[in-house]
């Protein structure tokens, strides 16, 4: 592939989008993991109460958040990153020359 200003080959692809909606789709993805495993932590800490009294009821509410919270973030990470991945292929310019520094897109062929 060449860049179409200065016919150099040192052409990378960015993934702006990619990046960006990963980051997004994490820091969401966490939060809304870890607000639904505030119901999950409230099972495990019920659960915990049983089992261990008051400490049982605080372990079990912290690991149910901490999972729902890991879980969430890898889970809205990936779908963040495929929406970034939209985006860098339909919105932003997805190549970058690195010798005149100059973005572009290849023309869309339908
Ligand atoms: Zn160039």
């Amino acid at each position: 592939m060449e860049c179409p200003f200065c016919g150099s080959e040192s052409v990378v692809k960015r993934r702006v989008g990619r990046r960006v909606g990963g980051a997004i789709g994490t820091a969401a993805g966490a939060v809304a993991g870890g607000s639904a495993a505030l119901s999950g932590g409230e099972a495990g800490a019920a659960l915990g109460t049983v089992i261990g009294g008051p400490i049982g009821a605080f372990g079990g509410g912290l690991a149910g958040l901490v999972i729902g919270g890991l879980l969430g973030a890898v889970v809205g990470g990936r779908a963040g990153e495929d929406a970034g991945a939209v985006v860098d292929e339909r919105v932003l310019d997805p190549f970058v020359c690195k010798d005149c520094g100059r973005t572009f897109r290849l023309p869309i062929c339908k």
